[in-house]
């Protein structure tokens, strides 16, 4: 009996879980993607930095070595740009966004192809992608999509407790069941809902200890 109480409720708890996860997974899309088109483009709030010249990426085979790399920061989202040489033969952009941790990115590789200004992107993981633009990065970045989407998860959850615990309340109080509202007059308070089969009084009510 015992056993079967507490495997029901840990498969509950775990159909639980497993909703807000997914809740938490389109939250945290919501939030990088939402946070990357609207915060300003081009006015980092922490400055754009040179940093150690090395390929953000591993690079494809028979790319030089970076020669150029500077960072990019604002509060939603950093940028990376890598080139081989001054002249920028080769070229080499990432981008990281989400909050509060990075949760998405996309990159491009880039290669003079010798005929003046023409570009080509080798590689593409964002949903708009080009050099002045990047819209929708969607390769998630790991641990902070992890994080994020944890994050989020947990803070929906509790806040959902608060109309949950709300709703049980008031069907209690309304002498119901506090599961499926079944009408509960008349029954011995020791006799289990007939509609769901919740044990009375259980739910809402905090156990001895
Ligand atoms: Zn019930």
């Amino acid at each position: 009996m015992v056993f079967a109480r507490s495997t029901g409720s840990f498969s509950r708890i775990a159909r639980t879980a497993a909703l807000y996860l997914v809740i938490g997974v389109f939250l945290n899309v919501a939030v990088a993607w939402w946070s990357l088109n609207t915060s300003p483009r081009g006015i980092p709030l922490s400055g754009i930095h040179a940093v150690k010249p090395e390929w953000p990426r591993p690079a494809p085979i028979g790319w030089p070595a970076c020669y150029h790399a500077v960072l990019s920061e604002t509060a939603s989202h950093e940028e990376m740009w890598a080139y081989s040489t001054p002249g920028t033969d080769h070229e080499m952009r990432t981008i990281a966004c989400g909050r509060p941790f990075r949760s998405f990115g996309a990159w491009s590789f880039d290669q003079n192809d010798g005929k003046g200004e023409r570009w080509s992107h080798l590689l593409e993981t964002g949903v708009t992608l080009d050099r002045d633009q990047v819209r929708l990065p969607w390769h998630p970045l790991w641990p902070g999509f992890f994080l994020n989407t944890v994050l989020f998860g947990t803070a929906s959850w509790a806040l959902m407790q608060v109309p949950a615990a709300m709703l049980r309340r008031s069907r209690l109080n309304r002498g119901c069941c506090t599961n499926c509202n079944y009408n509960l007059a008349g029954l011995a308070s020791n006799v289990s809902c007939p509609e769901c089969g919740l044990p009375r009084m259980g739910k809402p009510n905090k156990r001895p200890t």
